[in-house]
């Protein structure tokens, strides 16, 4: 797998393809697959925060989310050429959930939004199991949230705060955490529930 660095951000060169084909895999072996949106604003987020750094190092799908990184990748004499738009691996994922049964935990966005984005993913992947919601709004304790989302059962957890609120939640809990995969989607919850 080929990683580019741009401000000392990595950014693998991967295609929606090689993401799903490692689904399986890391479902088979129970490992974390982590996946990150890197697009200019979070390689500036990065730069100032150590942590929002530390944590797309971490990650273990770092793909070029957007026109901005493939610009980007060309003016340094990278060979990033084709994006991955978050969204799609979104429903990719959920695509893949739904053929496999699997359950899944949505966190973020604001109440009503979350709770239409589950209805739509439900009535669009029925084989899929809405294991649980949580707003990114209402006040409520870490360490409740991780315990709600360990007993929920989910193999996959999608976070929605915005950037870098969702890549700090995640690095700082996703050891505590029992899924397997983990995506932060930014305003994808919005997307869904439309
Ligand atoms: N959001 C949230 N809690 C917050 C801030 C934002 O749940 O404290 C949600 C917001 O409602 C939206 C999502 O995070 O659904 C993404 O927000 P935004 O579009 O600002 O982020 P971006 O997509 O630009 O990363």
């Amino acid at each position: 797998k080929k990683v580019e660095y741009i401000l000392d951000v990595p950014v693998d060169r991967i295609s929606l393809t090689d993401i799903l084909s490692d689904v399986p895999v890391y479902l088979e072996n129970n490992d974390k697959m982590l996946l990150t949106s890197v697009n200019p604003q979070i390689v500036l987020m990065a730069d100032k925060d150590t942590q929002v750094k530390e944590y797309i190092k971490t990650s273990t799908h770092r793909f070029p989310d957007g026109i901005g990184l493939v610009k980007v990748s060309k003016l340094t004499d990278g060979d990033i050429h084709e994006r991955v738009a978050g969204i799609d691996v979104m429903t990719a994922l959920l695509e893949y959930a739904n053929q496999s049964g699997l359950a899944i935990f949505l966190y973020g966005a604001k109440p009503e939004v979350v709770e239409k984005a589950a209805v739509n993913i439900s009535k669009r992947y029925p084989r899929l199991r809405i294991a649980g919601t949580q707003d990114g709004y209402t006040a409520v304790s870490d360490e409740a949230l991780i315990a709600q989302i360990n007993r929920s059962g989910a193999h996959m957890l999608f976070v929605a705060l915005g950037s870098p609120k969702q890549e700090l939640w995640l690095a700082q809990h996703y050891q505590q955490l029992d899924c397997c995969i983990y995506q932060t989607v930014g305003g994808s919850f919005d997307v869904l529930s439309g």
